[in-house]
């Protein structure tokens, strides 16, 4: 089946406010929430649809990815348009808020609870890590060693959390409860259990039944070239240690990316401005200019350039993120003139406009004061 567009699955038009389409994702998510329609196949693949079209037009990234080049501009972003439902968690008080489905929700989305047999797993915490790198680094890629602490299977117990482990009586094992009349049932987590479907009744001492640990860990990560300001890197199963065979979480890095003195991106093109004398704007002159891959490259300068003048040396910007193609380099050439003679150089100009029939003085100029 074909993929119906989002903003026709939200129902809102293309110029929806933010507000508009919260609304209308909360409105269809209440109505198709599979809480509400168990083995309701339709109404889980309509939850799901509003789902992904909320991530994408919830987010001004993949909003304007979309609007530009539609399903196919979702490939750049990490598990494409979906995702991880991140803004669907981050919203997911203001959109759910009070309607009891929490615990149903993160186990639809793969965070929280899975089943595994009976009992439950309960998945790892996915956890942030910031990270500034230089604006080379950024173009041409770097390894970097990070530090970071996460939650590790307990090395007492082995993840297990102690010994005597029973199914939990109060649930069956299920790790919820029902609660309210037919039309309109809520079910929530087990308190007695706290949602893992069992209790142990000899906790292990180190990590009081938890069965994780805190560890820091050393980590090399390498970093693609041609990666923006702003970027993240999923680093699948490196979060906190999912427990009872609940997956691992991800370690995200949010990749910041310092500003250059000289150099400026935009996309994956570059500007940069140099300085040239007026005998090399006027004559023409070969200048060495730097590029981001830190060679030189010698760049000529056409006689009679003007003074803001932009060349554009091809292949020369940065490269495409995981990709084989590079953007532009721009250079804006700035004429300087120069700010002190000496007495010959001065002749040296007078004749010059001799020469060049230049009028000595053209309009004269008016200054306010
Ligand atoms: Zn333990
Ligand atoms: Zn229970």
């Amino acid at each position: 089946m074909a993929k119906r567009d989002y903003y026709e699955v939200l129902g809102v038009s293309k110029t929806a406010s933010e507000e508009e389409i919260k609304k209308a994702y909360r409105k269809l998510a209440m109505q198709n929430h599979p809480d509400t329609h168990p083995n309701d196949k339709a109404a889980e693949e309509r939850f799901k649809e509003a789902s992904e079209a909320y991530e994408v037009l919830s987010d001004p990234k993949k909003r304007s990815a979309y609007d530009q080049f539609g399903f196919s501009g979702m490939n750049d972003f990490q598990g494409g348009a979906a995702g991880n439902y991140s803004n669907v968690y981050r919203d997911f008080s203001d959109i759910f808020g009070g309607a009891g489905f929490s615990d149903f929700f993160s186990s639809f989305f793969g965070g929280g609870r899975q089943q595994h047999g009976g009992s439950y797993g309960e998945s790892g915490a996915s956890l942030r890590y910031d990270i500034t790198i230089s604006f080379s680094e950024a173009v041409n890629g770097c390894k970097k060693e990070i530090t970071f602490g996460h939650k590790v299977k307990c090395s007492s117990c082995g993840g297990t959390g102690g010994t005597g482990r029973k199914t939990c009586s109060s649930c069956g094992g299920t790790g919820r409860v029902t609660r309210g009349n037919g039309f309109f049932q809520m079910a929530s987590t087990c308190t007695a259990c706290g949602g893992k479907g069992y209790v142990i009744e000899k906790p292990c001492s180190s990590c009081h039944g938890t069965g994780t640990e805190v560890k820091t860990e050393k980590l090399m990560v390498t970093i693609p070239a041609g990666v923006d300001d702003g970027a993240r890197l999923t680093l699948r199963g490196k979060g906190d240690a999912g427990t009872n065979g609940g997956a691992d979480g991800d370690l995200v890095l949010f990749i910041s990316v310092q500003s250059d003195r000289y150099f400026v991106r935009e996309g994956n093109d570059v500007y940069l401005q140099i300085p040239v004398s007026i005998t090399q704007a006027a004559l023409g002159s070969a200048v060495l200019v730097p590029t981001v891959d830190g060679v030189s490259i010698k760049v000529d300068i056409p006689a009679g350039i003007q003074s803001g003048t932009m060349l554009r040396v091809k292949g020369r910007g940065v490269p495409q993120l995981r990709g084989s193609s590079r953007g532009d380099m721009y250079i804006r050439v700035m004429v300087e003139t120069p700010r002190r003679l000496s007495l010959k150089a001065r002749e040296l100009m007078k004749e010059l406009r001799e020469e060049i029939k230049e009028d000595p003085s053209p309009e004269p100029m008016e200054f306010h004061v």
